[in-house]
């Protein structure tokens, strides 16, 4: 891997994947993985889908691409399906990035304020809006003066959020489960209490649930999982089951804001990108699978927590849905590559957390397989 044409801001494994199908990955010698990853939440209905593959193969015959100078009955018939009877309008773009830019755009535009609200540990994304939002240090280091306006409050915490209120407050923006930062849900009666400060004190409640969102805790959106009304939901990762598109949904009320001309893409909610979604809403947007999803949800912390309850290395197995953290107490990179040799792949996240975002597809007798295996593992290390 030494001569690389590519600029090193990656850490890669030593596997490269060539092939998949369903829950499984094969590398190029034909080893067998089973993917606890979904390629990073991405693909939630798993690989070689048979009716994603119809949809956008006939998709591709037909056209890839029209920009949005022209009529887009794909976006419209889209964006009805996530907005599902909420009140609120869709924009399309290519990544969680930029639906977080468009929302820090609508939310700066619309208040004509400055201010928002984010929180400690969160990840928001690598474009400078973006980043700016992320309360994370590590991310902003080297980069120069970022994005002004942001304020970072610690998470879970009414008292601190309170005192960051102040005038020029447009928004508060946040992840229900900070992903990136360890697999940390939001406190269910905090989270009521962040409502009710939006509501008293005026300002925009947006979720980034690039991460929680289709049906990774549950629910078509983790805002539906702890039952609160955002006024802007920000999506990507499994929205197109790992063809590039992500999205924005805002309240209707903010429509005004976004008139001809203020924010666009090239690419959003191209043809071929919403031939993927279009598919992945309607396969994943059923109550069979979500309520699945919540099924194996809890029997996998149930399962982890029985499992390891001896386990002196683990501090903590948290979650909601298909999205689960297992925090250790030591360093995890032993953890790790005794994963991959046993063709385990899982994600880390924060600094000592193992997280499992497996397809949502699973079958209970696969995902306990994979428990299994990191239950051996552990237990092993200690
Ligand atoms: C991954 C992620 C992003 C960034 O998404 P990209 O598609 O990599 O730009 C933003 N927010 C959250 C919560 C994420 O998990």
């Amino acid at each position: 891997m030494t001569n690389s044409y590519l600029l090193p801001n990656y850490s890669r494994l030593p596997v490269e994947f060539i092939r998949g199908e369903d829950v499984f990955l094969y590398d190029t010698d034909g080893e067998k993985y089973l993917d606890f990853t979904s390629g990073i939440g991405v693909a939630n209905l798993g690989y070689s889908q048979p009716d994603l593959v119809t949809a956008l193969t006939a998709q591709a015959e037909l056209i890839w691409h029209t920009p949005n100078l022209y009529q887009n009955s794909l976006q419209e018939k889209v964006a009805e399906k996530l907005v599902g009877g909420r009140k609120m309008l869709a924009f399309f773009c290519n990544s969680g990035t930029e639906a977080n830019e468009a929302a820090i755009k609508l939310i700066r535009k619309y208040t004509g304020k400055n201010q928002i609200i984010t929180f400690e540990n969160s990840f928001h994304g690598r474009t400078f809006g973006s980043m700016s939002a992320t309360g994370q240090s590590a991310i902003h280091d080297g980069f120069g003066s970022i994005v002004e306006g942001f304020v970072y409050v610690p998470f879970n915490d009414s008292q601190a959020l309170k005192e960051a209120i102040t005038e020029d407050t447009a928004a508060v923006f946040l992840e229900l489960i900070q992903g990136e930062g360890g697999v940390i849900p939001a406190d269910e009666r905090w989270l009521s209490e962040v409502s009710e400060l939006c509501r008293t004190h005026g300002l925009l409640l947006a979720v980034d649930e690039v991460q929680t969102g289709m049906g990774r805790t549950g629910n078509l959106y983790a805002s539906d999982t702890y039952g609160i009304q955002p006024d802007i939901i920000t999506l990507a990762k499994g929205l197109g089951n790992g063809i590039p598109v992500g999205a924005m949904l805002a309240n209707q009320s903010l429509a005004a804001a976004f008139s001809p001309g203020t924010h666009g893409s090239t690419f959003g909610g191209n043809k071929l990108a919403l031939s993927a979604a279009d598919k992945v809403v309607e396969l994943i947007d059923t109550p069979e699978l979500l309520e699945k999803v919540q099924e194996l949800g809890n029997f996998s912390l149930e399962y982890l927590s029985e499992g390891l309850k001896n386990c002196q290395n683990v501090a903590a197995i948290r979650g909601k849905g298909l999205m689960i953290g297992i925090e250790l107490v030591e360093e995890i990179e032993e953890v790790m590559t005794s994963l991959l040799e046993e063709r385990l792949l899982v994600l880390r996240a924060g600094e000592s957390v193992i997280r499992l975002l497996p397809p949502l597809v699973i079958s209970k007798t696969n995902l306990k397989k994979g428990l299994d295996l990191i239950i051996n593992v552990l237990k092993k290390a200690g």
